[in-house]
């Protein structure tokens, strides 16, 4: 079919899935099941915010125009009280952080650059009008939007809901996500292996990662290395809202399952892309549903599906496709890599911004992602990095 760049096949994926991605359904749920969730209707403020000038210091409010300023305290005005007299010239009011300012005030002077002396107070420090106040409004009008339709809900996300009042919110059914793992070798994970056979981790791996991802993972059983078995299994997978099939995708003899879904007549947009793991990656449609042809190999698996599966989870949630958490880090050691694939190597990245790599015994070394929390990204074209030189990192 096709063989693309990394950044060529994450574009396609992300153009054709948003071609195709239709509403889903909306649903009620409570505040803190929202969590993860995309928001299906846009949420406005129920009042303004803040609803009244506020200070945002411990300190005294005042008129600025009263400098130089010796003023006399004339009362208290708190967090969670409203204060009903006025700040008249030559006059303060003390004032806890997040109080309402009484009337007459313009400015509050910080505790710290105060003066007292009984119920006097003085401040050498210049006072402007509106120091230390935030004024009615300046965060969100009423009526205003404050966290949009096809948002993920994040945890500031949920207490902005939850500022303005909104218990309830509406939200897009998570998609159906069907993991579908292929091969003679796989048993599940309960028994005790052969020597050529290993145990199902990645229905494991995809299963967490699709619940992480918004989605709800439903594993189904393994496909044997046979066309009927591969076929009645993809036809029910092709049934869910995605399908994500780990293995069968290579070039080798008992790689069936790019025969099962071009007899199913799939539009196939890659079979391969440069890099590593996770070369021969599959990317199509058919019925109306996207599938992804993961290789097996579990490094394999697990970077595909961060790369791309994630991105169109993501647009069949109802929102748009989260960028993919690349940041720069410095080696701590040299690095180097056959130029040609862009590969995404497990590593650590520290607290200070370093990133060394792990040691790792190819796709298969599943120990070795495990330790790891980041990958490290080559380049196609670089060769190699000194110690100290900046490379991509990507977050696990
Ligand atoms: P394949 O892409 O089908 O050629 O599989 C490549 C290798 O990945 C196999 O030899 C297995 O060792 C491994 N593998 C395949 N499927 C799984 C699975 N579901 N869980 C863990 N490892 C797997
Ligand atoms: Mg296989």
């Amino acid at each position: 079919v096709a063989t693309l760049s990394f950044d060529e096949a994450r574009s396609c994926v992300l153009k054709a899935v948003s071609a195709h991605a239709g509403e889903p359904r909306v649903e009620t749920v409570s505040l803190l099941d929202a969590a993860g969730r995309v928001l299906a209707e846009p949420v406005r403020a129920d009042r303004d915010y803040p609803p009244t000038a506020r200070s945002v210091r411990d300190g005294f409010a005042v008129r600025a125009a009263d400098a130089p300023h010796n003023l006399r305290v004339i009362g208290e005005a708190r967090a969670g009280a409203g204060f009903d007299s006025e700040v008249g010239p030559g006059e303060a009011i003390e004032i806890m952080t997040g109080a309402p300012v009484p009337r007459g005030a313009d400015a509050i002077v910080m505790v710290e650059h105060v003066v007292r002396d009984g119920d006097r107070i003085s401040t050498d420090k210049p006072v402007r009008a509106g120091d230390f106040i935030n004024a009615q409004g300046v965060e969100a009008r009423a009526g205003d939007i404050v966290v949009d339709r096809g948002w993920r809900l994040d945890y500031a996300k949920i207490a902005e809901l939850a500022t303005v009042g909104c218990t309830c919110p509406r939200v897009y059914a998570r998609p159906r996500v069907a993991i579908l793992s292929t091969g003679d070798e796989v048993v599940s994970i309960d028994q005790t292996p052969r020597e050529f056979q290993v145990r199902n981790s990645n229905a494991y791996a995809l299963a967490v990662q699709v619940a992480r991802a918004g989605g709800i993972p439903e594993i189904l059983p393994v496909a044997r290395d046979n066309y009927d078995s591969t076929r009645e299994l993809i036809e029910r997978g092709l049934t869910a809202d995605l399908l994500l099939l780990s293995g069968g995708v290579s070039a080798g003899k008992y790689d069936i399952v790019e025969r099962v879904l071009a007899d199913l007549d799939a539009e196939f947009y890659f079979d391969r892309v440069r890099i590593q793991p996770g070369q021969p990656l599959v990317f199509g449609r058919a019925r109306e549903r996207f599938f992804f042809g993961l290789p097996g190999n579990p490094a394999s698996t697990m970077v595909c599906f961060e790369l791309f599966a994630r991105a169109a989870l993501d647009l069949l949630s109802g929102c748009a496709a989260a960028p993919l958490p690349l940041l720069h880090a410095r080696l701590t050691e040299p690095f180097r890599h056959r130029p040609g694939l862009t590969r995404f190597l497990p590593a650590m990245v520290d607290d200070h911004g370093g990133i060394t790599p792990v040691r790792w015994a190819g796709s298969s070394d599943v120990p070795s992602m495990a330790r790891a929390n980041a990958f490290l990204v080559t380049e196609e074209q670089r060769e190699s990095w000194d110690t100290g030189d900046w490379i991509r990192a990507l977050l696990k």
